[in-house]
């Protein structure tokens, strides 16, 4: 790896700079552990920024706005057609950091580098979702017609369970609308963040377009109430999520904040064994369950109960947990910190106290090759009931939740109950359930036999409930609205007795 962002120092350790005007910035802070969650080690130290450095970031982005702004969109976008090529080049590089910083498989980092750099194609497009609409005569010689414009400084603020894809949800729509923008990755995942900026650089992004700052609350807070940002985007957990929404609106700001979630994916009796426990399982336990759209529960509906669950609880058995960041991989990485392995184990412990029955156990997960890493293997949590605990927080780890009704009336009654409404799937043959199930379920996302049903770059990320808070969403044409606001122009020219100008 050769690059100013994450070259090793002589610590050992990656360094994580700022990124600032155009530069990188090596801070003597302070900083939180970086860890490796296969081995345990600290490989880097995430800078604690604060009022300052997030100055100096949101100034120079203000000063790059009114060139970028000025830049015709055609031109804005090449810089993006060049920023794509360069992340086609550099993936195998991209994804074995993404691994090493954060604990996915490499095909799951895969995917994590993909859809991000579909987010680049689609912002690639933006300059014909700029187009405005016209009409003239809208009274007697008076014709009417919209612009989008771009609103200045933006703001992403991103989660550590997708280093690659969440700031790519954000920042290449932003600046494809001619905004400028300050990000802040997550502090446990701050370098495959780093490493594409800095591709994004060599991509000839003009300095000050796009800066870089690191840190926690304290940074939070001096982005959220600065009065030159004029717009968040925020991706993390509902409370968070929540408070940037609350605090950013108050200061005047346009705020989109996706939050957690708790997705319920419904098995009918008649649904395909093979091709459900698959869909179910790569939904509980992909990413080792870290993902906003983690199928977290399953909904067994009457016989399925029978004829499917105990595919379920095979499947889940056979699942390998290891070490990532080695060529031989694992079905299943570690979870992202110790601390957060041991909030898990100490939610499927409230489960079973409350009354849950623990199926398949993961507790004890262990790897001779690695035995300081963050393993939790996979685990299902049986007759998990409405009220308890681990039925209403969420869990964020490989631990799938088995509930069971007697019909699909009885399960959307609880499911439409939960607060959160990110995604919800069904697997079943039967066209009249899924329709009905489509209609009803209260979820912004979708699945009908799919699991994961989390729409790509050209769709809204569509969180619903305490999922999402604001008006637009991220991905497709919300996106472009979110980064833009329009200008209404009404028109209309006088005769200044030149005559009538076809006979001059
Ligand atoms: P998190 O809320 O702890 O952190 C997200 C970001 O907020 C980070 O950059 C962090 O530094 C910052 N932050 C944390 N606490 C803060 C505070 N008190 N004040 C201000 N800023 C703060 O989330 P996480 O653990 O990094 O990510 C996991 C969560 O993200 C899960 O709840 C998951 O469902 C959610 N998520 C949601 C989506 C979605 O689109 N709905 C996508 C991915 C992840």
């Amino acid at each position: 790896m050769n690059n100013p962002a994450t070259n090793a120092s002589n610590t050992g350790l990656v360094p994580c700079p700022f990124f600032i005007d155009g530069g990188w910035v090596h801070p003597q802070l302070a900083g939180t552990p970086v860890h490796n969650p296969s081995t345990g080690q600290v490989i880097a130290q995430c800078p604690a920024g604060g009022a300052s450095e997030v100055s100096a970031a949101i100034e120079s982005a203000a000063s790059a706005f009114p060139n970028w702004s000025e830049t015709p969109a055609v031109e804005r976008v090449r810089v993006l057609f060049k920023f794509k090529a360069l992340l086609e080049e550099h993936f195998e590089e991209l994804i074995r950091l993404n691994t090493l910083e954060h604990g996915k498989t490499l095909g799951e980092s895969r995917g994590d580098v993909k859809r991000g750099i579909e987010m680049i194609e689609f912002a690639c497009g933006v300059p014909s979702l700029l187009m405005g609409e016209s009409l003239e005569n809208l009274a007697r010689g008076i014709d009417c017609d919209t612009v989008r414009q771009p609103l200045g400084v933006c703001v992403g603020i991103t989660p550590f369970n997708f280093p690659a894809m969440v700031p790519l949800w954000m920042y290449p729509v932003a600046l494809a609308c001619g905004n400028t923008f300050v990000l802040k990755p997550s502090e446990k995942v701050p370098l495959t963040a780093n490493r594409i900026v800095e591709l994004l650089r060599q991509a000839g992004l003009p300095k000050g377009v796009l800066n870089i700052v690191h840190g926690g609350r304290e940074c939070v807070d001096a982005l959220l109430t600065h009065p030159k940002v004029k717009a968040i985007s925020f991706v993390g957990s509902t409370p968070v999520a929540r408070h940037i929404f609350e605090v950013g609106t108050k200061h005047g700001k346009r705020v989109q904040s996706n939050g957690g979630a708790k997705n319920y994916i419904f098995i009918m009796p008649d649904a395909d064994v093979e091709n459900s426990t698959r869909g179910l399982i790569e939904a509980a336990y992909g990413c080792a369950g870290e993902r906003c759209m983690a199928g977290s529960t399953a909904v067994i509906i009457g016989e399925a109960r029978k004829t499917i669950l105990p595919s379920i609880l095979d499947a889940a058995r056979a699942i390998k947990v290891g070490p990532t960041d080695r060529e031989a991989q694992p079905d299943m990485g570690p979870v992202i910190t110790r601390q957060h392995r041991d909030r898990v184990v100490q939610l499927i412990e409230t489960g079973a106290k409350e009354g849950a029955k623990i199926s398949v156990d993961g507790r004890g997960a262990r790897s001779s090759d690695a035995p300081g890493g963050f393993f939790l293997g996979a685990t299902i949590l049986d007759d998990v009931q409405s009220g308890m605990t681990v039925a209403s927080e969420e869990i964020f780890g490989p631990v799938l939740n088995i509930m069971r009704f007697a019909d699909l009336e009885a399960a959307l009654e609880v499911a439409n109950r939960s607060p959160y409404g990110n995604g919800a799937s069904i697997f079943t043959r039967s066209g009249k359930a899924a329709r009905e199930f489509k209609h009803r379920v209260q979820a912004g996302m979708v699945g009908i036999n799919i699991g994961v049903p989390a729409s790509m770059a050209w769709f809204p990320f569509n969180g619903w409930g305490e999922s999402f808070f604001g008006d637009l969403h991220m991905q497709g044409k919300e996106g472009v609205q979110f980064f833009t606001r329009q200008k209404v122009t009404m028109t209309r020219w006088f005769n200044y007795g030149e005559g009538d100008i076809w006979q001059r």
